[in-house]
């Protein structure tokens, strides 16, 4: 199966694609932890990406098809896919359906995740990541000492996660992101999915909307 996962910053898309990549058995790609990762790196295109980044801009898309490039193509082979953070316009939309197409394959579903404005900014105000492996924390699940439970690295905030930014982000999204919720629904495509609540609440209603088995 190929799942993009569609929704504004902060609504889970990041736990409910490792969720959901772990429930179909398929690989995911995360198109934010790619480019964080080139940061960090500080590759060229790492090093190029960073300005609209830390603006809270969309890379330009000739870069980010530079760096999907590689890892999709990796991934078009399997089975299948759970994709994150790309496409985000309409211009990467019709990339991913023409790259797909020319391959004999076609997206499954988009699963949009549903989040109140005041509920995103509030998530963002208050969520911390892990440093090395990226894990998201929400408000309440920060143990002492701010350490990741998965890999014991520290936990930081996002550069991206201050108020200006987190404004920038939310007008950035429904500008350009945003019109994918129709263009897939008139495609047939669109799963739209409560995002409120925990992640086993949401991941719950994804699975029930792709009629995947329980656990
Ligand atoms: P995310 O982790 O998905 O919130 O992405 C963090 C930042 O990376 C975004 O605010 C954009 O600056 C950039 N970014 C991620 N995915 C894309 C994309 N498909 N196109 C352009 N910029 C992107």
């Amino acid at each position: 199966m190929r799942v993009v996962i569609l929704g504004p910053p902060g609504a889970g898309k990041g736990t409910q694609t490792e969720l959901l990549s772990k429930g179909l058995g398929v690989p995911k790609l995360n198109m934010g932890d790619i480019l964080r990762e080139a940061v960090k790196k500080k590759t060229p295109l790492g090093e190029k990406a960073q300005r609209y980044m830390k603006e809270g801009k969309l890379v330009p898309d000739e870069l980010i098809l530079k760096l999907l490039e590689e890892e999709i193509e990796k991934v078009a082979e399997d089975a299948g896919f759970v994709l994150e953070g790309f496409p985000r316009n309409l211009r990467q939309a019709q990339i991913l359906n023409d790259f797909l197409e020319s391959r004999g394959k076609n997206l499954d579903w988009v699963i949009y995740l549903k989040v109140e404005e005041e509920e995103i900014v509030n998530r963002l105000r208050h969520r911390l990541i892990c440093s090395e492996c990226g894990k998201v924390y929400r408000k309440g699940e920060v143990k002492q000492g701010r350490i990741c439970e998965e890999c014991g690295s520290q936990l930081v905030k996002r550069r991206d996660d201050n108020p200006r930014t987190v404004k920038e982000r939310i007008k950035v999204y429904f500008e350009h992101t945003f019109p994918l919720v129709k263009y897939y629904q008139k495609k047939g495509i669109l799963k739209e999915v409560e995002g409120k609540g925990k992640e086993e609440e949401v991941y719950e209603r994804i699975r029930k909307a792709l009629n995947l088995p329980g656990p």
